[in-house]
């Protein structure tokens, strides 16, 4: 049913359902909005503020469980040492924007039919519109021994809260044998972040006199170092340089504390399976889609993510369904900089679509992902859904610059507070235009 046949007793209040169907005589309690977000993270902050000033208060909605808002990029550098894990979190009542209701609930289920998403206290809340915007799932338990685990010395992990203050502990606490870095067989967000950290490691133990001690190793479950042959070409030479080994198509499959033991499971030959000692184990782990999302069929494609058009954004079969980020089946890589220029593209196809009109504004997959090659040094790699550069400076940006180190370390985390968590940054469009003269 569209939403515009609905009717609705009144919006943003909670209120009972005047529908007589067999969903409406069942929920307790409803709430309905033009709009509603589910997931106050990146991509769902940054929509919820184009929108909340747009329809004004009480015809938007964020549904968003989480007490603090991180800005998860700078987790790689909390992991080395260079930022505190404060530095990289807000209260989430200072992100999300003033005009939005805020349902501190996390999501449990959709009805898409019924344009309804249920809460885990029981609350059922219409909408007009949806945004979803779940972000990622980690998935540390598919690995045997995790995530116990990381109660142990030297086990940690940057993609985590709970884990990413452990990683410069193992370094601290480093006194020699294995360094290893792990890549899932999954897809991942942020696919450079498993080797940032380990490039951040070396440089860490040289500075610490103690990379003769050290035998770093990166196991990845990918036939690549990295998916952009350009960007991949640079790293082999770093990784050669500076005697990183590289295991390709290595996937961790088990961990044992008691013996310092890491299980890589070869993904070419299942069978053969290679155990690594460790002194430092640094677990990037399988992701998904979340559970609440892949729960629902009618929303998700066959690999479990928000199924929506890759230009425009609009879920292929719920024309009032948007999507964005991690959680959605856009074939780019998934970050916050993809989220960035997403923003501006769903902005202005929900805005044609609450107007009553065809979504015409298409998303060219930019995606970028710093590869911080140590403490000053960083390879800004940023590139399309087809796999090909898109780079915003006049210059080879598949060399290490310092320029770039401070843009990731210094720059983007203002862009992302104030630029674009208020709706207003979508990406380097412009710039990248500005900086090729208009030809690119
Ligand atoms: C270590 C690390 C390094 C990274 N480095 C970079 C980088 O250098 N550059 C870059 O661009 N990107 C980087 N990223 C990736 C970037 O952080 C993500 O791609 C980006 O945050 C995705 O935005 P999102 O809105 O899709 O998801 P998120 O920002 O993860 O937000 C998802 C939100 O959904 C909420 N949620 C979850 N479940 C529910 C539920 N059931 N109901 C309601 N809400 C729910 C969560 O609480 C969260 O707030 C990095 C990530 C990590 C972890």
């Amino acid at each position: 049913m569209l939403p515009s046949t609905r009717t609705f007793l009144h919006r943003g209040t909670t209120t009972l359902a005047l529908r007589n169907s067999a969903f409406s005589t069942s929920c307790k309690a409803q709430k309905s909005y033009r709009l509603v977000v589910v997931g106050g993270g990146a991509g769902g902050c940054a929509t919820a503020a184009k929108f909340a000033s747009k329809l004004g208060q009480g015809n938007v909605a964020v549904i968003e469980p989480a007490d603090m808002h991180y800005y998860q990029p700078m987790w790689t550098l909390v992991g080395g040492g260079m930022k505190k894990l404060e530095d990289s979190g807000k209260p989430m009542s200072q992100v999300l924007p003033k005009k939005a209701d805020w349902i501190k609930q996390r999501a449990v289920s959709f009805e898409p039919d019924n344009n309804t998403v249920m809460t885990e206290d029981g609350q059922h809340i219409e909408y007009e519109y949806l945004v979803v915007a779940l972000g990622m799932q980690l998935n540390y338990h598919q690995i045997k021994g995790l995530p116990e685990a990381f109660d142990t010395p030297g086990v940690c992990s940057n993609y985590s809260t709970l884990y990413v203050n452990k990683t410069l502990t193992s370094l601290q606490n480093f006194r020699q044998g294995n360094a290893l870095f792990s890549f899932p067989a999954t897809p991942i967000k942020c696919a450079g972040a498993p080797q940032k950290i380990m490039y951040i490691s070396e440089e860490y133990f040289r500075k610490h006199g103690k990379r003769d001690k050290a035998n770093i190793i990166y196991n990845t479950s990918l036939p690549v170092i990295f998916g952009i042959k350009k960007y991949a070409d640079a790293l082999w030479e770093i990784v050669k340089e500076r005697n990183i080994s590289v295991n390709l198509r290595h996937n961790l499959i088990e961990v044992k504390p008691d013996s310092k033991e890491a299980i890589f499971q070869n993904l070419d030959d299942p069978e053969d399976l290679k155990t690594y000692q460790y002194e430092m184990l640094h677990v990037t782990p399988p992701m998904s889609s979340p559970d609440v999302l892949r729960q629902c069929s009618q929303l998700v494609d066959a690999a479990g993510y928000l199924d929506v058009n890759k230009e425009t954004l609009q879920h292929v079969r719920y024309p009032n369904v948007f999507g964005l980020g991690d959680c959605s089946s856009v074939p780019t890589s998934k970050t916050a900089a993809a989220v960035a220029g997403q923003v501006g593209v769903l902005g202005k196809n929900l805005s044609l679509a609450l107007r009553g009109e065809k979504p015409r504004h298409l998303y060219d997959g930019y995606t970028s992902c710093p590869l911080v090659t140590g403490y000053s040094k960083c390879i800004l790699a940023e590139f399309d859904m087809n796999g090909n550069p898109l780079e915003t400076f006049p210059f080879d940006q598949s060399k290490e610059r310092r320029l770039m180190f401070h843009m990731k370390k210094d720059v983007m985390p203002s862009l992302y507070w104030h630029a674009m968590l208020n709706g207003y940054w979508e990406g380097p469009k412009y710039a990248r235009k500005l900086m090729h003269l208009g030809m690119k």
